[in-house]
């Protein structure tokens, strides 16, 4: 019902070549499936492990790429490691003027003091499963919330649909994610009465602008 325009995906993961959503990698050894797309983040998740390349970072940075995704993830071990990571990722960020796309798993608490305390210039929470609590005090710190349909299976669901946010599909780039973000869009539409891929694209053009 005329929810069409307005498809940009705030997180997706590198897929087919598309303008269409910010691309991110869990890992800096992925830097080269960025190549193809304008939109574009580079990051190291707990689930990979290894350490990432930190100059490499850096280097992507100066040369316009953001960061991410990075953050804390309960699910996997070695808390000191994860924040000693977040942290200097969101330094990298801050230092070259570039966006912070932040994943948090069951670390809100922890996150947000480190946000709190860094204050990035920009930076996004995406996959938002927190309260409402949580969402309001990343808005006023500036950030953005993105919601994926994860997002509607939290108790603060219909409290979080009257705060602004961005959606996302967090899948690989391609037909199904435009499909799966097409559906989401169209849903949150429904509930709020506002063309919320519409409002989506418009937060995601200004960060990125
Ligand atoms: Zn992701």
């Amino acid at each position: 019902m005329g929810y069409h325009e307005g498809m940009f995906d705030s997180h997706a993961h590198p897929g087919t070549p598309t303008d269409d959503a910010f691309v991110c990698t869990a890992s800096t050894k992925d830097i080269q499936l960025l190549s193809p797309f304008r939109f574009r983040a580079l990051g190291w998740l707990p689930e990979s492990r290894s350490e990432p390349d930190f100059d490499l970072l850096d280097k992507a940075a100066v040369e316009g790429i953001h960061i991410g995704e990075i953050g804390l993830d309960r699910r996997f071990g070695d808390k000191e490691k994860q924040e000693r990571i977040f942290r200097t990722a969101l330094s990298i960020a801050s230092a070259r003027s570039r966006i912070a796309v932040v994943h948090i798993v069951r670390e809100y608490g922890r996150a947000l003091s480190i946000l709190r305390e860094m204050k990035p210039e920009r930076f996004i929470v995406h996959g938002f499963t927190g309260s409402l609590e949580t969402a309001r005090e990343i808005i006023s710190l500036g950030g953005i919330i993105s919601l994926s349909p994860r997002a509607e299976r939290t108790s603060a669901f219909d409290e979080l649909l009257k705060l602004p946010f961005a959606t996302e599909t967090d899948m690989a780039t391609g037909k199904e994610e435009m499909r799966a973000l097409m559906a989401w869009n169209g849903r949150l539409s429904e509930l709020t009465g506002i063309d919320i891929g519409a409002r989506s694209e418009r937060v995601m053009k200004e960060i990125l602008a």
